[in-house]
């Protein structure tokens, strides 16, 4: 049936001629009035979407019927028909919402436009109106999924920022209240021990319902614990029941999960309103379930780390050791009491400071600073003001820092006194017997012709001698030099040491079939030092270099200028050093495992070097891969800046 028409006109003729002519064989609703009164009562008990009201009627005309409806706040499209018009009948027509306006006698296709553009023009403005209203209602609905958003991330946010759980469990059962309009919301968590559901954090719950405990194993709270789904309750008839004497209209619960197990449930209910909870909520529900069991498992986590870290803490700060740690950014991490007493530093937390800063010890900031190789780890001894020795090992963590641990050696140093007196003794001791066997070896040829056999066991004599020999110049040369004998400071050119050692090992490069390169930037400048102590540093590394490396390999001498110092690498190709040996191999005989049985020497030879090295103000270390080759980089000041 199309839209619905009033007419109002006293004469029957036109009542009938517009109804049966023109509007119901269009398919309208027609509706008749005779007068302006009876007009004015349909179109307020049930108002038409279009009016054709005659302007002429005895008691009530039309312009005042429409006045009547306008002052009812009806305004309802009209088409006027009147005997005569005028222009101020029309503009008060118009304000009434008379859309056309029909001088009699009219023709029925002038009637039939006039009816077809006043409905569509009220047509379009009643879709007008939908629209609106549909956008109304969006926007209504978009707010509202804006402020639900809006609340989830805030309550995302704090269990991102906090640790305090009691603060986001709450914030958790307070946006759970809010966002499903619920009267009460709380979170209920399991007590493994006790196989019971406890209320963990609540929003508007009266206290007696704060201390429920609810039984895992007979409750619903339970089962959805088990069960893992949600479990909505709707109200309109029965009341449910959480616990003796606690019922609620309708609920959700929603299970907290952590690493695929139940640990608890988001609860909202409502006591008295008859409201149900719609599928939304509980999807907004179990977000938020997830924040709490998140912002649960963060907890535990931090508290076991927590708990873990406080014991470590009491180990470290325990230790006879002195123990520090610093962090990447140069500032204290840790200093444990022994550290503090040892470094003399000043008995107040010194968390956060900058080592540099804190510590008063040169020697010790100076170690601390220097660059660690890819063993990542060094270590050194210190004398301490107090007389005590420690030896101090360095070791950086990745991502931590360095950690400083030191070991009280001064018994030992004290041994190791012992121990370089007696050997220097003793090895003078031997010299004179050696030299006296040396001696009557090169005799015995003399005293008459040896034979073959005579002859190599003559040579194995002088071969073991002269071992001997170097072994016992090696250990006196390092009593020498640590007790700071024997070396005189002149001015020296490295290259002129490098070339002579170049000119020296030729030979057995030759033989080894190995493969030298010798690189000297120009302009070196000299370094003050002691001549033959600098050759036999330098001839110790290349004769190394020489002895590690198998046949067909490459060495590799480069001597350069750098900030006012003058470096010399020597690197070969040769079987490399494990991570765990480096930081020993400059002991005094330190030998790595894998070199004690298939090379000759004693491991005095990188201790010699180091000394040297330490007594001309240098600086050495080595960079090596096992199997790959190493590279020894001593770095001496240059003669102008000594
Ligand atoms: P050695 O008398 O054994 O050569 P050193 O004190 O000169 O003693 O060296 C100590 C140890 O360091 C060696 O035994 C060896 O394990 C290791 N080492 C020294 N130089 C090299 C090198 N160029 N390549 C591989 N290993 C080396």
């Amino acid at each position: 049936m199309g839209e619905r028409i009033l007419i109002v006109d006293d004469s029957r003729d036109i009542r009938h001629f517009l109804s049966e002519y023109i509007l119901k064989p269009k398919g309208f609703e027609v509706i008749t009035a005779t007068n302006g009164l009876e007009g004015l009562a349909l179109a307020i008990s049930n108002p038409p979407h279009l009016m054709i009201v005659d302007m002429q009627m005895p008691r009530m005309t039309g312009l005042e019927l429409l006045q009547r409806l306008s002052d009812r706040g009806l305004v309802i499209p009209a088409i006027i028909t009147t005997a005569h018009g005028s222009e101020a009948i029309a503009v008060e027509a118009l304000r009434l919402g008379v859309r056309d306006y029909m001088i009699k006698p009219f023709e029925a296709q002038q009637m039939e436009q006039a009816i077809e553009r006043a409905l569509r023009e009220s047509r379009l403005e009643q879709e007008r109106n939908q629209l609106t209203q549909q956008l109304v209602t969006n926007k209504t609905q978009l707010e509202r999924r804006l402020q639900e958003l809006n609340t989830l991330y805030s309550v995302g946010k704090s269990v991102a920022a906090s640790l305090q759980l009691e603060e986001v469990l709450r914030r958790v059962v307070e946006a759970a209240v809010f966002l499903t309009q619920a009267e009460e919301g709380f979170l209920l968590l399991v007590d493994k021990r006790e196989g019971e559901l406890y209320v963990r954090a609540s929003k508007n719950l009266d206290a007696a319902a704060q201390a429920m405990r609810l039984r895992v194993k007979d409750s619903l709270a339970g089962r959805v614990l088990e069960t893992k789904r949600p479990l909505v309750l709707g109200s309109e008839t029965r009341w449910q029941q959480i616990k003796t004497a606690y019922l609620v209209r309708s609920l959700v619960y929603i299970p907290l999960l952590s690493q695929g197990e139940g640990i608890g449930v988001l609860t909202v209910t409502n006591r008295t309103r008859n409201a149900v909870f719609s599928q939304r909520d509980t999807r907004l529900l179990a977000a938020l379930a997830d924040y709490a069991a998140l912002a649960i498992g963060n907890a535990n986590i931090f508290g076991a780390t927590d708990r873990e870290r406080s014991k470590l803490n009491t180990v470290l700060s325990q230790s006879d050791a002195p123990i520090l740690l610093i962090e990447e950014n140069g500032r204290l991490a840790m200093v444990n009491e022994a550290a503090r007493l040892a470094l003399g530093l000043p008995d107040q937390p010194m968390v956060g400071q900058l080592a540099a800063q804190a510590i008063a010890n040169e020697e010790l900031l100076e170690f601390i600073g220097q660059p660690v190789g890819p063993a990542l780890g060094r270590h050194t001894e210190i004398k301490l003001p107090d007389g005590r020795t420690f030896d101090v090992d360095l070791k950086v963590m990745e991502g931590i820092g360095r950690s400083i641990v030191m070991h009280d050696v001064t018994h030992l140093k004290e041994l190791d006194r012992l121990k370089s007196e007696f050997v220097s003794v003793i090895s003078h001791d031997i010299r004179s017997p050696l030299t006296a066997i040396l001696s009557y070896v090169e005799l015995l040829a003399n005293s008459g012709p040896l034979d073959e056999t005579q002859t190599s066991f003559v040579e194995s004599i002088r071969h073991s001698v002269r071992d001997i020999t170097g072994l016992i110049t090696n250990l006196l040369d390092l009593g020498r030099l640590e007790a700071g004998l024997d070396v005189s400071f002149v001015p020296c050119s490295v290259v002129e040491l490098l070339t002579e050692i170049q000119d020296e090992v030729r030979p057995l490069i030759t033989r080894k079939q190995l493969h030298l390169t010798f690189n000297v930037a120009a302009g070196l400048p000299m370094v003050l030092g002691d001549r033959q102590r600098l050759r036999q540093c330098f001839a110790n590394l290349v004769g190394n270099a020489l002895k590690f490396t198998p046949k067909g390999g490459r060495i590799g001498v480069v001597a350069g200028e750098q900030d006012g110092q003058v470096i010399v690498a020597v690197s070969d190709t040769g079987i490399g050093i494990a991570p765990a040996d480096q930081p020993y191999i400059f002991d005094k005989f330190f030998r790595a495992a894998d070199v004690v049985d298939s090379y000759e020497g004693s491991g005095l030879g990188l201790s010699l070097v180091k000394s040297i090295v330490d007594r001309h103000r240098g600086r050495i270390w080595v960079r090596s891969e096992l199997g790959k080759g190493s590279t020894f980089t001593v770095l001496l000041p240059a003669a102008a800046d000594q």
